[in-house]
């Protein structure tokens, strides 16, 4: 998946994720992991890509992780044009990386790699639900 592949319509497209959107109106950014090979999916997966095992489990994208990668989105997907400019983000977790927009509160020249930052639940406007990444 690539940055420019990235949006709220596209990710809760996938229809067997919509509990991620109920998770977030709980405030809570969860993902999935596989109970039988360990693997960490991020979008969540009802199917583990590695195994192919239904058989997961999720659980609280919790704690700081680091800034990965990051870009400045200077145009919006389909639906989401008035957005831009916006940053977006790879955080590392650890066993695992999440993929989102940086929070826009978040001065430009305080954006660095190596950043320390969490994911949190943020309401939309028309009640859609994400998350993004605030600082530690
Ligand atoms: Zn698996």
């Amino acid at each position: 998946m690539g940055f420019e592949n990235y949006g709220i319509v596209s990710f809760t497209g996938e229809t067997k994720a919509a509990a991620f959107v109920d998770y977030l109106a709980q405030g809570k950014v969860m993902t999935t992991k596989c109970r039988d090979c360990g693997t960490i999916s991020f979008p969540p997966k009802m199917d583990c890509p590695d195994c192919m095992s239904s058989n997961v489990d999720w659980f609280e994208i919790s704690g700081s992780g680091i800034v990965e990668t990051y870009a400045v989105v200077t145009y919006g997907p389909s639906g989401f044009e008035n957005d831009a400019p916006y940053t977006l983000a790879m955080v590392d977790f650890g066993r695992f990386k999440v993929f989102g927009r940086m929070n826009k509160g978040i001065p430009s020249e305080q954006l660095a790699v190596g950043m320390k930052v969490k994911a949190v639940p943020v309401k939309l406007p028309e009640n859609r639900l994400s998350y993004e990444f605030v600082k530690v």
